[in-house]
């Protein structure tokens, strides 16, 4: 690890690339794809680029540096990570996950699980369980959940986990690892989706998978160079340019998101708010144990007979649109624009129902977001 890992978290975001060759502050986009090699044949640190790259490599130990992990790999996309850990699951494994996971982590258990001979089963309640079953390989958790913000013992799923030999794994997307670092609580691996907070821009997408243990590094490292899904050279750029400003645009969007939850707490339109710790007192405090925030993505459920078309239909300001964690602020329909892969039975059982309405809140002035959402909310009430 490097000398600048001592630092504060924030000072550790902008000062992420030491270039020893020529003293660059902003890190340098190698886009070759092949490199000069030794012609005794020694081994070389660059030979092609889906193995190696110093820009991806720099990314990586910003990335690890903040999680304070010993490695980090790069992937093209958040599912590039998730897929890259699944990789590795043999037959007659089984996988225990939260019960309301990403969209497309939902996808990927349902195409591949069961051909490749993996049984799963989505947990409604982690934080209760007392064990998993023998043959359980991995514990896959969101926490807060996606989009019901739920919230899971992190420390209690890894002794879990650890009871019978399996892994957890922790995609800590709506979190980063300024609010909250699973490693510390026992997790064996992180996932992200650098689409969101991390890149904070709408403009790249790109995935990381955090760890501490060598040998699993070796593993998934060679899992992704046989998958091809790196993250590109002007990707990895991309990613460290966004982390530099990671920690003050977080602090603005959950102070904004703050308020704004506030405002929506009030409207007769709005029959509750989804934010961590709302489930119950417990899992408040087990938020408030693991993790410095709230972030800034929540859900919120239309009173009944509000309709969410009307409601969508009244914002003048936010986009209607997937995606979170990036500096303007963006609303979501999950049932029909996020989990409408799945059944509504299934949908029912993870609790994402059809009045539910997502919110990634961003850095803009919150009297205009508070103005859009409060009209919304008026005409769709009217309305009904
Ligand atoms: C977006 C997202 C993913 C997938 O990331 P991509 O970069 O779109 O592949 C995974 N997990 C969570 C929680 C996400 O929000």
């Amino acid at each position: 690890m490097s000398e600048i890992s001592s630092y504060a978290f924030s000072t550790r975001t902008v000062n992420t690339t030491p270039d020893e060759q020529y003293g660059a502050i902003t890190a340098p986009i190698y886009l070759s794809t092949s490199y000069r090699l030794p012609a005794d044949g020694s081994a070389a640190p660059y030979s092609y680029q889906r193995s190696n790259n110093p820009t991806r490599e720099a990314a990586e130990k910003a990335i690890a540096n903040l999680e304070g992990a010993a490695y980090a790999i790069g992937t093209a996309t958040g599912m590039g990570a998730i897929s890259t850990i699944f990789s590795h699951l043999k037959p007659g494994d089984h996988v225990v996950l939260s019960s309301s996971v990403y969209g497309g982590t939902f996808l990927y258990v349902g195409e591949f699980f069961a051909e490749r001979g993996i049984t799963a089963e989505f947990a409604p309640d982690i934080n209760h369980l007392e064990e998993v079953p023998g043959n359980t390989a991995m514990v896959y958790i969101e926490t807060p959940t996606n989009p019901t913000f739920r919230v899971t013992d992190i420390a209690h799923a890894a002794h879990l986990a650890h009871g019978v030999g399996a892994k957890l794994v922790v995609d800590n997307t709506f979190s980063t690892s300024y609010l909250q670092r699973p490693l510390e609580h026992g997790a064996d691996a992180v996932v992200y989706s650098a689409t969101k907070f991390i890149g904070g821009h709408s403009d790249v997408l790109a995935g990381f998978l955090v760890l501490d243990d060598a040998e699993a590094y070796d593993r998934y490292k060679t899992a992704a160079k046989a998958l091809g899904n790196q993250l590109s050279p002007f990707d990895s750029y991309s990613i460290l340019r966004g982390l530099k400003t990671l920690t003050v645009r977080m602090d603005k969007q959950q102070e904004n998101a703050a308020k704004i939850r506030a405002m929506l707490a009030q409207h007769p339109a709005v029959a509750r708010v989804l934010a961590p710790g709302w489930y119950s007192a417990e899992e408040a405090e087990i938020h408030a144990r693991q993790s410095r925030g709230d972030g800034a993505v929540f859900g919120f459920e239309l009173a009944d007979g509000v309709r969410h078309e009307d409601f969508a239909a009244g914002l003048r300001l936010i986009p209607y649109a997937v995606s979170l964690g990036s500096v303007e602020t963006l609303i979501a329909h999950p049932a029909t624009q996020i989990h409408e892969s799945l059944t509504p039975q299934e949908r029912a059982a993870a609790g994402i129902s059809d009045q539910l309405i997502r919110v990634s809140i961003g850095i803009e002035d919150s009297a205009d977001l508070i103005a859009d959402l409060t009209r919304a909310l008026d005409g769709a009430l009217a309305a009904h």
